[in-house]
């Protein structure tokens, strides 16, 4: 599989969340390469900057609009300004470290809202124009991290994403017969600069270096690496492309052989 096959995403107008880093930010790019008008949203303005000069360099008519997820009225809004989107990408999502002994109520609401809730926004917002329009594709980014694999010391993260399979197969069994597909994306350990970010927290609260910490997240990872978000981006552009369209309601595991 790859994303430089121009034109599998020709024609269609694709809002990517979470669009300003890692895989939402490769995804949009991935998305703009083949051929989708991409409406690309972060809660970063700064990074969305960076990314319309990108995309605009991949051709015209994309767009960046600041969305907070966990804000409800402004994705409604979004969706009625936008009412021509076929590709949902729900990419926001939070980790948080820690076992159930540390995750306090306001953790678990947070992370339910910004993980979960979220999706249940967007897609409530703008499955509506895809049903009207008889189809569209949902991608939604879960993780192998959750119903799959029980990971230490991410007690409400695999609970949220445990959730986001459950939430993609009820939206993808209700939408069956009308053209609107819904999978989730399970990644194992990606680069990005938010896993730099938990590796430069876990080495200050064990007294860790930095490379004793990223030793053992690819450690876990079998093919003895990290995956790419490249990697995730080309399975993000088949889930919205009309090549996976006997595919509806699956939680597709890409996570270097982890689970296995
Ligand atoms: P990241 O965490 O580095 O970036 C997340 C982006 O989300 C940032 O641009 C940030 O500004 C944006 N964001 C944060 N709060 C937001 C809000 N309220 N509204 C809108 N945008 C907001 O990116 P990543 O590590 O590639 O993770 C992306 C998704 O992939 C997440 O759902 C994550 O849980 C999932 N995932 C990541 C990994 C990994 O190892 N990186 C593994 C499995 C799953």
């Amino acid at each position: 599989m790859t994303t430089t096959q121009p034109g599998r995403l020709a024609g269609k107008t694709a809002l990517v969340t979470a669009a300003g880093q890692g895989i939402g930010r490769a995804t949009a790019l991935a998305y703009a390469a083949q051929g989708a008008r991409v409406i690309a949203t972060d809660i970063n303005t700064a990074l969305l900057d960076s990314l319309a000069a990108e995309l605009a360099g991949l051709g015209p008519g994309h767009a960046v609009q600041r969305l907070d997820v966990t804000d409800p009225e402004a994705i409604r809004a979004l969706a009625q300004a936008h009412p021509q989107v076929n590709v949902l990408f729900n990419g926001a999502g939070f980790v948080h470290a820690g076992s159930v002994l540390q995750c306090t109520e306001a953790d678990f609401d947070m992370a339910v809202t910004l993980n979960v809730r979220s999706m249940f926004r967007t897609i409530q917002a703008f499955a509506p124009a895809m049903l009207a329009a008889g189809g569209g594709a949902i991608v939604n980014v879960a993780s192998v991290a959750g119903s799959i694999k029980g990971a230490p010391n991410r007690f409400i993260y695999g609970t949220t994403k445990a959730a986001i399979i459950g939430l993609t197969k009820a939206v993808a069994a209700d939408f069956i017969t009308q053209g609107v597909r819904c999978n989730a994306i399970c990644p194992g350990t990606v680069e990005s600069p938010s896993l730099r970010d938990r590796i430069a927290a876990q080495a200050a609260a064990s007294g860790q270096t930095l490379a004793q910490v990223e030793a053992a997240f690819v450690a876990r990872q079998p093919m003895g690496r990290l995956g790419q978000v490249s990697e995730i981006a080309a399975l993000a552009v088949y889930l919205a492309s009309d090549e996976s369209s006997f595919t509806t309601g699956t939680a597709q595991v890409i996570d270097g052989g982890w689970s296995n």
